[in-house]
């Protein structure tokens, strides 16, 4: 069918809006659709249909596909980083509305560079998913987690039957009168992993249940815990855990951000320390969301899962002579295979840092993702610190008469 057939027949009723791919291809499917769209609500859609990838491209990403959103895109870098996975000078594309965000990032990645660069790691890497199930009692439920304990190997075997890349590293069970929780945790390698990870305890439950009485209720607890603000994420990790830090002379300090390592350190102990933990807040930090978020969406990520990056602790201190920082993301969930990172500009993005694809090995391009998007993150940390106390000194200055 062409476009005003298609038109035509969601008009008549024969069809449904989301059946269009079925009679036509997907190009075509996305035009009549806004052509419905702009009759119905008189919206003008010529911007969303000025999109440059193939919309077959896009149909494991997307349903109901009318065009696409653009967001712009700016560059942060070069990143100096002694990483695991990176080693060397890196560049960061963020997508961002927000003004001053990659000005602000770009501030702090200049100032870490002038102090010989930043030091990252990915200390952990476990995507997990937790299915829950039902039991009689907790008389059964101790039984159940006993066996799960006792045969993580058979759980593996089944869970890493249905993925070739990922490997389950453990599997944790949580106990709530008759409901049983089995946390499964797994290294993904270079995949985000949560369809990976859902595949593979889909076929490790099939054990469970086959061996013991509990009964699957759902395949996703809550516990696991996906985009969703938990306390377990900040705690045990999800996805790559991971650390950057550095130390900044104190004249290096002065010359970028106009204030002293002291008055950085204060604003961070007042404010992403002591103001963070009298909110109530899992995440001690200054904006690090900002980085994660405008990463995500240049790379391809899944943008729901700022959530859980977000997760993350700032620390400042003053040791002789210069500052030190860091930040630690304990759930920072990036791929760079699957989901949307195959989408053109994403995939673009992904060979500006140079991790687009599999890693040698596997895993290796997530990993140096992951170290990229928290060293940048700490630059954007230290010049929002920096701001701060500059603004504070400037104000107190004023005061002061000085
Ligand atoms: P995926 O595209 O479903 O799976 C990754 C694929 O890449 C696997 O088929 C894997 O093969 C393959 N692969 C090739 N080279 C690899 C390498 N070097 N390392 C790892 N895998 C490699 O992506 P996913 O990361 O598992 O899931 C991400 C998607 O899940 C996103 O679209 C996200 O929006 C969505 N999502 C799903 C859920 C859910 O509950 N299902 C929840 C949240 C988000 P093998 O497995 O054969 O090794």
């Amino acid at each position: 069918m062409d476009t005003e057939e298609l038109v035509e027949s969601v008009e008549s009723g024969e069809l449904r809006l989301h059946e269009l791919e079925q009679h036509a291809d997907a190009e075509t499917a996305a035009a009549a659709r806004r052509r419905l769209l702009v009759e119905r609500t008189e919206a003008d859609l010529d911007a969303v249909g000025d999109y440059t990838f193939d919309a077959a491209d896009a149909e494991s990403a997307i349903e109901n596909m009318v065009g696409a959103a653009q967001v712009p895109m700016g560059i942060v870098g070069p990143i100096r980083i002694d990483g695991g996975a990176v080693e060397g000078t890196r560049y960061l594309p963020l997508a961002t509305t927000e003004g001053a965000l990659v000005a602000s990032v770009n501030r702090g990645c200049a100032a870490m560079r002038a102090a010989d660069g930043a030091t990252a790691r990915v200390l952990k890497n476990a995507m997990t998913r937790a299915p829950v199930f039902r039991v009689a009692d907790v008389g059964e439920a101790s039984e159940v987690a006993s066996w799960v304990r006792a045969n993580v190997d058979a759980l593996a075997e089944a869970a890493e039957s249905t993925t070739s890349h990922g490997e389950l590293r453990d599997v944790t069970p949580y106990v709530v009168g008759d409901n049983v929780f089995l946390r499964f945790a797994y290294d993904t390698k270079d995949a985000m992993g949560m369809n990976m990870a859902t595949i593979a305890t889909e076929a490790a439950c099939e054990v469970v249940t086959a061996e013991t009485p509990a009964e699957l209720v759902a395949l996703s607890g809550n516990l696991c815990s996906d985009k969703k603000p938990a306390a377990i994420n900040s705690i045990e990790g999800r996805g790559r855990t991971v650390a950057a830090d550095v130390e900044i002379p104190r004249e290096t300090v002065e010359g970028y951000f106009e204030t002293t390592p002291e008055a950085i350190v204060e604003a961070n102990t007042r404010k992403n320390l002591v103001g963070s933990a009298k909110a109530g807040s899992l995440g001690f930090n200054a904006h690090a969301a900002n980085t994660v978020a405008a990463a995500f969406l240049a790379t391809g990520q899944d943008i729901a899962q700022v959530v859980e990056g977000s997760n993350a602790i700032t620390t400042a201190d003053v040791r002789d002579g210069y500052l030190y920082a860091s930040i630690t993301f304990s759930s920072l969930e990036v791929g760079t295979v699957g989901g949307g990172t195959k989408l053109p500009t994403q995939a673009e993005a992904l060979d500006v840092v140079g991790v687009s694809g599999g890693g040698d090995p596997a895993g290796s391009n997530a990993d140096a993702l992951a170290e990229v998007i928290a060293t940048a993150a700490l630059g954007g940390e230290l010049s929002l610190l920096g701001a701060l106390a500059s603004n504070h000194l400037a104000s107190a200055h004023e005061e002061l008469g000085r």
